[in-house]
């Protein structure tokens, strides 16, 4: 998979997936969730209600898919990143598992490009350094024949920075 780092906003990213930064309700919140229920429209929040309905909430580190709304991409894959307590082990299994499970989905639904956001850094309080080493760990591991590229999206000069020697 071709890796690639964006600086910006996630909803003006030409992919077939993104990933949002969701809270475990799936009722949506701010940061990252606002702006993508913002511009994709009320369609998102309204399957993300049936979800829930379905299946209840979304545990940290799981995933789950609705459509993009009004975005251009096809799907918004919505996952539940840990709050940062301080249990560095167990928290960062769980940003993992939010990487890994994203990808999964994705590939499960023939994605081709997926952009992630930077799960857990904003609200959530998770160190961005140790947040950037997990996303770009659990991506390089990560081998598809589905997915051809992965885009980091960083909306933080802290965060870019952090992408850019990460990935040089
Ligand atoms: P969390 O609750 O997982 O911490 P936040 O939305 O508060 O989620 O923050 C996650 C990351 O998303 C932060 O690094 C924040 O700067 C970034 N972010 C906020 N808005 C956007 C956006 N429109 N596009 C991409 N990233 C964004």
């Amino acid at each position: 998979m071709k890796i690639e780092l964006i600086k910006g906003d996630i909803t003006k990213i030409k992919s077939d997936a993104i990933v949002n930064a969701a809270n475990s309700s799936l009722l949506g919140g701010g940061g990252v969730d606002g702006a993508i229920h913002r511009a994709g429209g009320i369609d998102i929040l309204d399957e993300c209600r049936r979800i829930r309905n379905r299946q209840g909430k979304c545990n940290i580190g799981e995933a789950v898919v609705t459509t993009a709304g009004n975005l251009s991409a096809k799907y918004v894959i919505h996952t539940v990143g840990p709050v940062w307590n301080g249990h560095e082990e167990k928290e960062s299994k769980l940003l993992a598992n939010c990487y890994h499970n994203s990808l999964k989905l994705a590939e499960s639904l023939d994605v081709k490009t997926i952009a992630f956001p930077n799960i857990s850094t904003g609200v959530y309080r998770f160190p961005k350094e140790l947040a950037g080493k997990i996303a770009v760990d659990e991506v390089r591991n990560f081998k598809s024949e589905v997915i051809e590229k992965v885009i980091f999206v960083c909306f933080d000069d802290e965060n870019e920075l952090i992408y850019k020697k990460l990935l040089d």
